[in-house]
C-alpha cells in the first residue's frame, strides 16, 4: 500500500471572509470582489479591534511617561517589536526599526548608510524587477556619492538572468537591493542564493519583501540578509506603519537618518550624542496605534497558520491563471516557475486601464498600470499591464467571475 500525500491543513475560506467586515461591500448591485491585494490589503476585525482597543483604553505617549497610561503604551509598543522579530526571526528585537513603510525603510538605508559607505566608482546592482521604490532611493545615493547603478536582467518569463551575476557581482559592488516577489509579475526571486553571491564579493544586500511577507514565510538569519524591508498594510495590518530590519553591527553603525526627540543620549548647543538602535531611528513620537495594529495582524496571521493559507493562495493562482490563460487574445505577463498569487495580463486591443474600469463597474477591483515599475515594463514592451492580485480571503468563484467578466470586455470590445 502507497502511503498517500500529505494533503494541506483544511482551510475555511467563508469562515476566514468573515473576520474581514469590509468584504461585505457591495458595489452598486454586485458584491465586491478584490483583487487589488499587492497594492493594500485589508483587515481583519482582529486588527481594527486592536486599534480601537488602544485608543479606548491604553493610549498615551511612550518612553517619555512614569505615568499609567504612558507605562501601558511604553509596553504595547515594545511587545509588538518582540512580535515583529519574532516573525522575522531576527536575532533580536533591537533590530527591527519601524518606520512608516517599505519605502522608508529603502530612503533610510540609502541615506544613512549610503552616507557612510557609498564612495566615488562603487557600484550598487538592482534587478530589472524592482519597485520604485527600490530603484529612486538608490539613483539620490548614487549621484551623491559618485556611484553606478548596475541592474540584473530577466528573462521573458519574468525570472532573473542569475547567469549575469558573474559578471556584475565584483569587487566594486557595495551593495544589492533586490525585490523578495515582484509586485508586478508575482516572481518569487531566490534571494538566498542571491544574498551568498553578494556577500561572497563583500556586498551587503537590502531585501525588499514587501510583497514577500503576505505569502512566504520569513527567516531573516537563514536567509543571512543585512537589511529587510515591508510595509503592515500589505500584511493585513495598518496603513503609515512598516518595519526596517538590519543586522545589529550594520545597524549601530549607521549615522542616524533622522533626528528630535527620543533619538538622542546627551543634546547640547555644542553636541549631540545619539541613543543606540533601535531609537536612534525612530526620532519624534511614532505611530503606535499602527505599530500595535501591525503586531495583531501577526498574531492573526500566525493563528491561520502559513501552510494553509499557501495551499489556498497556490490553488487560486492556478485556477485563475488556467481560466484567464483559455480567453483568445488574453496574454498572462510573467510566467515565472515559482511565483504568488500575482496575474498579470494584456489583452489584444484593449488598454489595462479599460478592462480594469469596465471589472470595476462589476464590482471586482483590480489596478491597471505599470505598478510603480516603469523599467520593468519597459524590458517587457509595454506600457502597462492589467493585475489581479489574490489573497488568502479570495474565492474560487471569485477567480471564476474575474474569468466571465474578462470574456464579456473580450465581446465589448468586438
Ligand atoms: N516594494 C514593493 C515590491 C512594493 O510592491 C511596494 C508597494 N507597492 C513598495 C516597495 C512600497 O511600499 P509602500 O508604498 O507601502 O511603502
Amino acid at each position: 500500500m502507497t502511503t498517500p500525500a500529505p494533503t494541506a491543513p483544511a482551510f475555511e475560506v467563508a469562515a476566514v471572509r468573515e473576520d474581514f467586515p469590509i468584504l461585505a461591500t457591495r458595489v452598486g448591485a454586485h458584491p465586491l470582489i478584490y483583487l487589488d491585494n499587492a497594492a493594500s490589503a485589508q483587515k481583519p476585525r482582529a486588527v481594527i479591534d486592536a486599534i480601537s482597543d488602544y485608543y479606548s483604553a491604553r493610549h498615551a505617549n511612550i518612553h517619555r511617561g512614569v505615568h499609567y497610561l504612558s507605562a501601558t503604551a511604553t509596553d504595547a509598543y515594545d511587545q509588538a517589536r518582540v512580535t515583529v522579530a519574532q516573525f522575522l526571526h531576527a536575532a533580536e528585537p533591537r533590530e527591527c526599526i519601524f518606520v512608516r513603510g517599505a519605502t522608508e525603510a529603502i530612503n533610510l538605508v540609502a541615506s544613512a548608510w549610503g552616507r557612510a559607505n557609498l564612495r566615488p566608482g562603487d557600484e550598487i546592482l538592482l534587478s530589472t524587477l524592482e519597485h520604485h521604490a527600490n530603484i529612486v532611493p538608490w539613483q539620490i545615493a548614487a549621484e551623491a556619492a559618485g556611484a553606478k547603478i548596475k541592474i540584473i536582467p530577466i528573462n521573458d518569463q519574468g525570472e532573473l538572468l542569475l547567469d549575469s551575476l558573474d559578471a556584475l557581482l565584483t569587487a566594486r559592488t557595495k551593495l544589492l537591493a533586490i525585490t523578495h516577489v515582484s509586485n508586478a509579475l508575482g516572481t518569487v526571486v531566490s534571494v538566498r542564493e542571491l544574498i551568498r553571491r553578494a556577500h561572497a564579493v563583500g556586498a551587503v544586500v537590502l531585501v525588499d519583501g514587501a510583497q514577500s511577507v503576505p505569502h512566504l514565510p520569513i527567516d531573516v538569519q537563514d536567509l543571512d540578509c543585512d537589511f529587510f524591508a515591508f510595509s503592515g498594510h500589505k500584511l493585513f495590518g495598518p496603513t503609515g506603519i512598516g518595519v526596517l530590519y538590519g543586522k545589529a553591527a550594520l545597524l549601530e553603525k549607521m549615522p542616524p537618518y533622522q533626528s528630535g526627540g527620543d533619538m538622542i543620549e546627551r543634546v547640547t548647543f555644542e553636541k549631540t550624542t545619539f541613543r543606540s538602535i533601535p531609537e536612534r531611528f525612530e526620532a519624534g513620537t511614532p505611530h503606535i496605534s499602527g505599530v500595535v495594529g501591525l503586531a495583531a495582524a501577526i498574531r492573526y496571521l500566525a493563528k491561520l497558520g502559513h501552510a494553509a493559507l499557501a495551499a489556498h493562495e497556490q490553488n487560486l493562482l492556478a485556477h485563475a491563471t488556467a481560466a484567464v490563460r483559455a480567453i483568445p487574445g488574453v496574454r498572462i505577463i510573467g510566467e515565472a516557475k515559482d511565483k504568488v498569487g500575482v496575474l498579470s495580463f494584456v489583452m489584444d486591443g484593449i488598454h489595462p486601464h479599460d478592462i480594469a474600469t469596465i471589472l470595476d463597474s462589476e464590482g471586482i477591483a483590480i489596478r491597471a498600470g505599470h505598478h510603480c515599475a516603469q523599467p520593468l515594463m519597459q524590458r517587457l514592451g509595454l506600457t502597462g499591464t492589467a493585475r489581479a492580485s489574490f489573497a488568502f480571503y479570495n474565492t474560487l468563484a471569485e477567480a471564476d467571475r474575474l474569468a466571465a467578466t474578462l470574456l464579456k470586455v473580450k465581446k465589448m470590445f468586438g
